[in-house]
C-alpha cells in the first residue's frame, strides 16, 4: 500500500531539513510540492520546492476543488496540499512525504486515516525555535514577529499527533528520523 509521511511542526522547528535528508536517504520517497501564494526564497525552486501561484489562480483552485486541504497560514499567504500532486506520486509507485503546519496535517490525516503517519518536530525551546529562525534569515522583521506568534500556538498541538520527534542535535533528529520512516514503510 502506498502511505503518507506526514511531518509538521512550528516554522523554524527543523522540518524542510529534515525532510530533504529522508528525500536523499529513501529513493521509496517522493515529496508532496504545495500551492502557496508566498514569495519565493531565492533559494527555492517553482515545482520543487513548491507551485508559487498568485492569489487569482489558488482562489481558482480552491473553487474548483483541487485540494485536500489549504490553510491561510499567515496573513494573506495560503498554503495547500494537491489532490493531483498524491495521485501522481501514488501512480509512480512512491511513498509520499509532506512538510505542512499542524492544522493541514491533522486534516490531511482525517482525509486519509489508514495511509498515514504524522510526525511532529518538536524544537528544544521555544527560544532555540526563535532563534533558528532569526538564523535562518529569510524573514523580514514582521514575517518573524507572525510566525512567532504562531509557533506559541503551534508547539501545543504536540499531544495531537503519531510521532513526537525532537531536534536537539540535528544529527540524532536524522537518525531518529531515518528510523521511523523505515520502522513507517516496512524497510
Ligand atoms: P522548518 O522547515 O521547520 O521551518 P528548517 O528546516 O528551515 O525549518 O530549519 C530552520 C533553521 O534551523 C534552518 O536554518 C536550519 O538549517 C536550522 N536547523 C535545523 N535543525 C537544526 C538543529 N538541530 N540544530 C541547529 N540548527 C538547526
Ligand atoms: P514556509 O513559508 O516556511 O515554507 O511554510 C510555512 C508553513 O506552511 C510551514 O509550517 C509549512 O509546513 C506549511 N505548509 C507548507 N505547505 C503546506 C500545505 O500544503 N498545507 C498546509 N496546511 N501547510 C503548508
Amino acid at each position: 500500500m502506498s502511505k503518507m509521511l506526514i511531518f509538521t511542526a512550528p516554522s523554524g522547528a527543523g522540518k524542510t531539513t529534515i525532510v530533504r535528508h529522508l528525500l536523499r536517504t529513501f529513493p521509496e520517497l517522493a515529496f508532496s510540492v504545495s500551492a502557496t501564494t508566498r514569495p519565493r526564497r531565492p533559494y527555492e525552486r517553482d515545482g520543487y520546492d513548491y507551485y508559487f501561484i498568485s492569489p487569482a489562480e489558488f482562489q481558482d483552485k480552491v473553487a474548483a476543488g483541487d485540494f485536500v486541504e489549504w490553510e491561510e497560514v499567515y496573513e494573506g499567504l495560503y498554503y495547500g496540499t494537491l489532490h493531483s500532486e498524491i495521485d501522481r506520486l501514488w501512480a509512480a509507485g512512491k511513498h509520499v512525504i509532506f512538510d505542512i503546519e499542524v492544522k493541514g496535517a491533522r486534516n490531511l490525516k482525517n482525509a486519509y486515516p489508514a495511509e498515514s503517519l504524522v510526525v511532529f518536530v518538536k524544537p528544544p525551546s521555544p527560544e532555540i525555535l526563535f532563534e533558528r529562525l532569526r538564523a535562518r534569515q529569510t524573514e523580514d522583521e514582521e514575517s518573524l514577529a507572525k510566525r512567532i506568534a504562531r509557533a506559541a500556538v503551534e508547539l501545543t498541538y504536540e499531544q495531537s499527533f503519531d510521532r513526537v520527534l525532537l531536534n536537539d542535535d540535528l544529527a540524532q533528529a536524522l537518525a531518529e528520523a531515518e528510523a521511523i520512516t523505515r520502522d513507517f514503510l516496512n524497510l
